[in-house]
């Protein structure tokens, strides 16, 4: 008999009548002899909507009281799911993140877990519950509500596959895999049947949604045996797997393009030692992510400095940027949205030269200008202007013929 951990997103439980389709998914699997728990998202459409609403009331809303108000979006659906399954004639508990329970630290809209207590979900699954986790929340040692960024239900997902040592964790989501470019973007995108963790990682972390990055760093370190999949059809999905298979590796699997990425540029800074610490440091401090750096060569004993923040992060770099760049006597901080990363991920990368000069050379043909560069191991990122972001993730997928099977 299996242990299974499965994941349904916001699309996969829409409406009461996906709720009911999710519900037959899982009585599928209890009836093939599964013991299974569930952690659903909210329904579509409904944290933005809170969100919302925040806004609304609030120009500045607290952090913790956001966390309060976000996390009710999966307790509806915890509720649904449960009753829909007790309707097939399941039994099923719901459980809120702070009731499993899930603890996290306590830096509220992207709290990190920290232990799972899985004591009570396995006395219910030896009653033959299905027990209906809250994906995206936890609670904090003084238990107060947490939520763990966006996405955040594949998180809770895999935490929970590890804390239970689950045979697989099954991400249901409404793409039936992991696309070499978001399917919704490249219609010739195609399905991977396998991609190493590593490269999961990077498309990850580069923007691709279908796994929040933290879902798939959980994964590799605890060995959680992952794979998407959709929740409206049956199919085999991606497997996310340790092994570089014996098959020959393709050069590149997948293109990414992130949108919710910010510019920050610190112009005007005298060029002496410190500069990047005093400028990183300030954000890194108040648990701000930085991606992109680019320091230019001085001129006149001064010079800019520009890092790229995710974009909801941008104000609050600003605020803290401010006080530094008076300290600093340089000329003055500015932050930009209008970009886009695109990455280009692949192991293949490490063997073989040239991805880079095929990546510019296409971008130079559609004369898309480049703004920045960085690299990893298995990673090209660039950033462009947000308008040609689409047309530029279209271009490098045919350059790299990733709609063949091998390039
Ligand atoms: P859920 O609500 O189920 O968590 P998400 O919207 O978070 O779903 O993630 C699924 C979406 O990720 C897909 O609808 C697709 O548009 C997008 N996506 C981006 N890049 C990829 C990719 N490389 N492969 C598959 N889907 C991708
Ligand atoms: N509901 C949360 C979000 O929209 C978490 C999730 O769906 O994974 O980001
Ligand atoms: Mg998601």
């Amino acid at each position: 008999m299996s242990l299974i951990v499965e994941k349904y997103g916001g699309t996969s439980v829409g409406s009461p009548e996906r709720i009911q389709a999710v519900a037959k998914n899982i009585a599928e699997s209890v009836a093939g002899g599964d013991r299974v728990v569930v952690v659903v998202s909210a329904m579509s459409g409904e944290t933005n909507r809170l969100l919302g609403l925040a806004d609304s009331v609030s120009a500045k809303p607290s952090a913790r009281e956001l966390d309060v108000l976000v996390s009710t979006g999966e307790q509806v659906t915890i509720a649904l799911l449960s009753m829909a399954l007790h309707s097939l004639g399941l039994g099923a508990r719901s459980y809120t993140g702070g009731q499993v329970k899930i603890l996290t630290d306590n830096v509220h809209s992207k709290a990190r877990i920290i232990h799972i207590d899985s004591k009570k979900m396995m006395e219910d699954l030896d009653n033959n519950q299905v027990v209906v986790v809250a994906g995206f929340q936890g609670v904090d040692n003084e238990n107060n509500i947490t939520t763990l960024g966006r996405g955040g239900s594949d998180t809770t997902a895999v935490a929970l596959a590890a804390a239970l040592e689950a045979d697989e964790c099954r991400i249901y989501t409404d793409v039936d895999g992991v696309y070499t470019a978001d399917p919704r973007v490249v219609p010739e995108a195609r399905r991977l049947d396998r991609i190493t963790f590593e490269e999961m990682l990077e498309l990850s972390g580069a923007g691709a949604k279908v796994l929040q990055l933290r879902s798939v760093e959980f994964a590799g370190k605890y060995n959680v045996p992952l794979r998407v999949l959709s929740s409206f059809e049956t199919g085999p999905g991606t497997l996310i797997t340790y092994e570089e298979s014996s098959m020959e590796q393709p050069l590149i699997s997948g293109i990414t393009a992130n949108m919710d990425e910010a510019k920050i540029t610190v112009r005007g800074v005298p060029d002496m030692p410190g500069i990047a610490y005093n400028i990183i440091g300030a954000v890194s401090e108040a648990h701000i992510n930085v991606d992109m750096i680019v320091q230019n060569i001085g001129s006149d004993g001064l010079t800019d400095f520009t890092f790229t923040v995710a974009g909801v992060d941008l104000d609050k770099s600003v605020e803290l940027l401010t006080p530094v760049v008076s300290n600093l006597k340089a000329q003055t901080v500015i932050g930009d949205t209008n970009l886009a990363k695109i990455s280009v991920v692949g192991i293949g990368m490490r063997s073989h030269a040239g991805v880079a000069t095929t990546m510019f050379q296409a971008l130079a043909e559609k004369s898309i200008n480049i703004q920045m560069i960085s690299t990893s191991e298995i990673k090209i990122s660039v950033t462009i202007d947000k308008e040609y972001a689409e047309l530029a993730v279209r271009t490098l997928h045919k350059a790299f013929r990733l709609e063949h099977l091998t390039n």
